[in-house]
């Protein structure tokens, strides 16, 4: 480190080193949106977060990911989204994550709508917002996994479902009904598992159904926060990867 530099005793979000203040800026790629910044403040290990990534709460995260985020692949959106510390383990912000992720991926992979339109970023805040109604706790409380739901909100909004389109809501439903089917392994909830399954069964039925490619759907063994869940379900859980003690 040199004269110039100081450390304060502030934590990179992303790797939790002390970031360091430079005297002098240079341009930096914030992680989290890819937007280029020139700041002072550096993690040693390369991290830089905008002011606007690092100050947003979880809903308002995922509407910036909305209108900023590039990707191609909904398991790269969600991983975006599980990096930001506004994410917690568990929590009702996961609903809407389902929804965000697959329609970001069709948003960037031009893949239009049903009926010929683009999805738009509107579309996409449609689908957090609607994602945002169900409570946290849904998955034990109501009979069904805000996450799976997710999946139906994707799909309902890819048809243009409303309640009064019978094939359309059937199609939604099925989706919904899918995430579910993939959810009967009888384990305590976990929020990332059912999003796992909500990707799986969107990706699934938009593939089968209607020749959408959005890559592949998330791998078993895959999971990579295992060891920050207290609750996890370890082997049982399909997507449980042993990193070891
Ligand atoms: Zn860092
Ligand atoms: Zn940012």
């Amino acid at each position: 480190m040199s004269k110039n530099q100081e450390r304060h005793n502030i934590s990179c979000m992303v790797c939790g080193e002390d970031l360091v203040y430079g005297e002098t800026a240079s341009d930096q790629t914030c992680v989290f949106c890819g937007q280029v910044y020139s700041s002072p403040i550096a993690c040693p290990e390369g991290h830089y977060v905008c002011d606007e990534c690092h100050s947003e709460d979880s809903i308002r995260f995922l509407e910036r990911l909305a209108r900023v985020d590039k990707s191609t692949d909904p398991k790269q959106v969600v991983h975006t989204a599980l990096m930001h510390p506004s994410f917690k383990f568990h929590g009702p912000e996961h609903h809407s994550l389902v929804p965000a992720a697959i329609l970001i991926a069709m948003k960037n992979r031009n893949v239009p709508m049903v009926d010929g339109s683009p999805v738009t970023t509107e579309t996409i805040l449609e689908g957090i917002r609607r994602g945002s109604r169900i409570p946290g706790g849904f998955c034990g409380y109501a009979g069904t996994c805000g996450a799976c739901v997710g999946a139906g909100v994707a799909v309902a909004l890819y048809v243009g479902s409303t309640p009064t389109k019978g094939p359309e809501r059937r199609v939604a439903h099925r989706a919904t009904s899918d995430a579910l089917h993939l959810s009967q392994d009888g384990l305590r909830r976990c929020c990332k598992r059912a999003t796992y399954f909500g990707l799986t069964a969107a990706m699934r039925l938009l593939h089968d159904e209607y020749g959408i490619d959005l890559g592949e759907v998330p791998e078993a063994n895959s999971c990579e926060y295992s060891s920050r869940n207290h609750d996890c379900e370890m082997a049982d859980c399909p997507y449980f990867r042993d990193l070891g003690p």
